[in-house]
C-alpha cells in the first residue's frame, strides 16, 4: 500500500493564538498517526519558528507556503529553502495558483523553485492545474503537461522525495470541488505524463488533490485509485475539520469491512 499525504496550507491566515489552539486541537485529536500517513501544515512565513516549537516530537510536519529559487544572496524580502530547512521544515509548496496570479510566477521559475527546495532537502510540493477558461476551451491536458515537462525540465525523476499536487484553479478557495471522476482522470493523465519520463518514478510518486476539499467530499475524492492525499486550503483551518479529513484518508487505506 502506498503512502498518504494530508497538507494544510493555511494561506495568508493565522496569528500566535490561532496557530497554537490550531496544531492543539489537531494533536489533542490524533494523538498517534496511522504509519502510512504523513501530515503537514503550512502557515506563512513568520510562524515557522513557532511551528517548529508546537510541533516539536510529534508526528505532525510543517513546511512553507513558497521559497525562493536561490539559497542565498541578494534576493530581498525572498526566503531560502535552506532557512526553512534549518527551521526544521520540510515542505515547500511550490507553484501554488495564488501565486501564479497574484505574483506573477510562471513554469519556470515553479521549477527552479522546486529544484532549491530540494537542493536544500524539502519536499517539494508541486501544485498544477488549470484555470476554468483552460477547461472549458479544453486545453487542461496541454495545460498541465506544460506544466508538468517545465518543472521536470529542472527536477529528476531519480529524486524520490517530490509531492505533486493537481490543483485546478477554479477549484481552490471556491467552494466547488472537482468531480471524484475529474480528479481521478486528470490524476491518471500526470501519472501517465509523468511516465513517459520514467515508469518506476511515475507510479511512486505521490499525486494529491487540492481544491475545496472538505470533509463532506473528501471520502469520495480520496477512495480514488490515483489520489495519494489532499492539500487543503481553508479547511484546514479548522481542527475539526482537518481531523475528519485525516479520517476520511485513513477510510481510504484501511477500508471499514477489512
Ligand atoms: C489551496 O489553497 O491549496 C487549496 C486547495 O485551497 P481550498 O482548499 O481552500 O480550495
Amino acid at each position: 500500500m502506498k503512502k498518504k499525504w494530508l497538507i494544510g496550507n493555511w494561506k495568508m491566515h493565522g496569528n500566535l493564538a490561532s496557530n497554537k489552539a490550531l496544531v492543539g486541537g489537531i494533536l489533542a485529536a490524533v494523538p498517534s498517526l496511522h504509519e502510512q500517513v504523513s501530515i503537514a501544515v503550512c502557515p506563512p512565513f513568520p510562524y515557522l519558528y513557532q511551528l517548529a516549537e508546537l510541533t516539536r516530537d510529534t508526528y505532525l510536519g510543517f513546511g512553507a507556503q513558497n521559497v525562493s529559487d536561490h539559497l542565498q544572496g541578494a534576493y530581498t524580502g525572498e526566503t531560502s529553502p535552506l532557512m526553512v530547512k534549518e527551521l526544521g521544515g520540510s515542505y515547500a509548496i511550490i507553484g501554488h495558483s495564488e501565486r501564479r496570479q497574484y505574483q506573477g510566477e510562471n513554469d519556470g521559475l515553479m521549477g527552479r523553485k522546486a529544484l532549491a527546495a530540494i537542493d536544500a532537502g524539502l519536499i517539494p510540493v508541486i501544485c498544477v492545474g488549470e484555470t476554468a477558461e483552460e477547461r472549458d476551451s479544453g486545453r487542461t491536458h496541454e495545460v498541465l503537461a506544460r506544466q508538468l515537462d517545465a518543472a521536470f525540465g529542472y527536477i529528476r525523476t531519480a529524486h524520490d522525495k517530490i509531492i505533486l499536487a493537481y490543483e485546478p484553479r477554479w477549484a481552490i478557495g471556491t467552494g466547488i470541488a472537482a468531480t471524484p471522476e475529474i480528479v481521478q482522470s486528470e490524476h491518471e493523465f500526470l501519472r501517465q505524463r509523468i511516465a513517459i519520463r520514467d515508469k518506476a518514478f511515475a507510479a511512486k510518486l505521490p499525486i494529491v488533490y487540492g481544491g475545496s476539499v472538505k470533509s463532506s467530499n473528501a471520502a469520495s475524492i480520496f477512495s480514488m485509485p490515483d489520489v495519494d492525499g489532499g492539500l487543503i486550503g481553508s479547511a484546514a483551518l479548522n481542527a475539526q475539520e482537518f481531523v475528519t479529513i485525516y479520517g476520511e484518508l485513513l477510510k481510504a487505506i484501511v477500508p471499514a469491512n477489512s
